[in-house]
């Protein structure tokens, strides 16, 4: 029966929940009941903002921006536009917000969505864990989980930011912020101002010290990552591999220190590897071939068919992983300045989530601006973009880092009570393969695949930072009352 109304209709109910700080999976409740949006696209406080970097972050910042009707420009320093490396995933938590803002148009006919994540094991492949992806995905989180060449993604958000009225400048390096004013110096001597700047500079960002007051470098991991990718065909040609390019899917090898995660890209025409191991001490430039040369030492002794699409690979890119330690704002004090993406938050690659934290850095960001009635609100909408990025990505770097430390056993206790987790957590007692430890000698205490584990799947993927935003706002007005 529908709620006397007396044909008035009930005022929204402001609800005053903070996301709770423990483990519980009620967040899945209360993350299906929405707060109310602010239906209106465009904002109401139109300011002009610098966006610094046009990566993956600054583009996606930029293109959340624009389509609040905000004045965009963002400057790069390089003289073309373009991504290095070859796949990347992008999981439901950022491929909803890129649908909704309209990338399909120029992505969808170059991505790829797999069936599943399957982890294995290292020495011959046996199947220890299994995520499903599709339908799951799109039902549990509303979004898709797709994998993409970084050319593709870069080139889509490259056109959706311009087809929302950014603009992007190339060759512009910016040598020195002033965070007051707030303005960029490039280095042709060109002064830009704005309200607001935005630095998605990367990594190795010159604007985090100026939004911290500190300088804190990036850090190694111990890590360092080949990638590289095959033409389909030639694993097609190969009776002995080419079931791993039948069907679409995530394949993660783990073992001692090292793992190596493959995936079909470019509408299927490519296939992408990244191959994680420890970082050797060698200081000296190596030539292509002993990077391919190391690359096989690595991996010696692996899957034999590992082996064999290794085999196909005839160069090789070698990537030293580094991350950040937690910084202690992304926003500087004077409210006009503030820093995201890589360059507030860099971590391991090994939750894949890296570039969706900084696209949902983009959106939270136009979300808390929305939500400002006029430009003495922009200090308090920094405020809350901050509370609720930082923690969230403070969140992301520590869950990247563990799954460093959950696949990297060496064969051993750890490693067994692992894999025995891992199966009994998505095959309960019906082990693949036949070669597991009995699913009734073990209890689940925790699915060390967190991308099974319900907590941290729920966390990670059906996370609407938009909403964390509206949430957050919503508290803080209440808490005024
Ligand atoms: C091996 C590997 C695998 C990964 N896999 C995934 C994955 O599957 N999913 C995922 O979400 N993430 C993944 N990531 C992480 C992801 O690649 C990064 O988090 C993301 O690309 C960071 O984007 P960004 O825009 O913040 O920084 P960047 O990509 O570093 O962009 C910074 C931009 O700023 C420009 N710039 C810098 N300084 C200046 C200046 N002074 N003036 C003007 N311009 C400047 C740079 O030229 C650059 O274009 C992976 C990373 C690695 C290393």
């Amino acid at each position: 029966m529908e709620a006397q109304t007396n044909g008035v209709m009930p005022k929204p109910i402001k609800r005053v929940v903070q996301p709770p700080s423990y483990p519980t999976t009620s967040l899945e409740f209360l993350q299906s009941i929405k707060t109310h949006t602010n239906e209106a696209l465009l904002s109401a406080t139109k300011i002009k903002i610098i966006v610094v970097g046009a990566g993956l972050g600054g583009l996606a910042t930029s293109c959340a921006l624009a389509r609040r009707g905000h004045d965009v420009t963002c400057f790069e320093q390089a003289e073309r536009l373009g991504e290095v490396g070859a796949g990347i995933q992008m999981p439901p938590n950022s491929a909803r917000l890129l649908l909704k803002w309209g990338l399909g148009e120029y992505l969808d006919e170059r991505v790829v969505e797999p069936t599943c994540i399957t982890f294995r094991r290292w020495q011959n492949g046996a199947e220890l864990s299994r995520t499903a992806l599709v339908p799951d995905h799109r039902q549990k989180f509303g979004a898709p989980y797709y994998v993409v060449h970084r050319a593709h993604f870069h080139d889509s958000l490259h056109q959706l930011a311009l087809k929302l009225g950014a603009k992007v400048k190339i060759a512009s390096r910016v040598i020195e912020y002033d965070p007051e004013t707030p303005s960029i110096t490039l280095a042709n001597g060109e002064v830009h101002y704005a309200d607001l700047i935005v630095a998605a500079d990367g990594i190795n960002s010159i604007a985090r010290e100026t939004v911290t007051g500190a300088r804190t470098d990036s850090r190694n991991t111990g890590f360092a990552a080949y990638r590289a990718t095959i033409d389909v065909e030639k694993i097609k040609a190969d009776p002995e591999i080419a079931w791993i390019v039948e069907e679409a899917k995530i394949n993660l090898w783990v073992g001692d220190g090292r793992h190596v995660m493959t995936y079909p890209i470019a509408s299927g025409e490519s296939f992408n590897l990244v191959l994680s191991h420890p970082l050797s001490g060698t200081a000296k430039k190596q030539s292509p071939s002993e990077v391919l040369e190391e690359m096989r030492l690595n991996f010696e002794g692996w899957d034999s068919r590992l082996i064999k699409l290794m085999s196909l690979i005839h160069t090789t890119m070698k990537w030293p992983l580094c991350n950040l330690p937690s910084i202690s704002t992304y926003v500087h004090s004077a409210s006009k300045m503030i820093i995201l993406g890589d360059g507030a938050h860099a971590m391991l690659p090994y939750m894949s989530q890296g570039a969706a934290m900084a696209v949902e850095d983009g959106a939270a960001l136009a979300e808390a601006l929305h939500l400002a009635s006029s430009p003495e609100d922009i200090p308090e909408a920094l405020r809350i973009w901050n509370a609720v990025r930082w923690q969230r990505g403070c969140q992301m770097q520590e869950a990247s880092s563990l799954n460093g430390i959950l696949w990297h056993f060496k064969d051993g206790p750890e490693q067994e009570a692992r894999d025995a987790a891992m199966r009994l957590g998505s095959f309960g007692k019906d082990m693949p393969n036949g070669d597991g430890i009995p699913g009734d000698t073990v209890k689940l205490n925790g699915d060390p695949n967190q991308w099974n584990d319900r907590e941290t799947s729920q966390w990670c993927f059906g996370y609407d930072t938009e909403e964390a935003v509206r949430r957050y706002h919503s508290l803080q007005t209440l808490a005024k009352l």
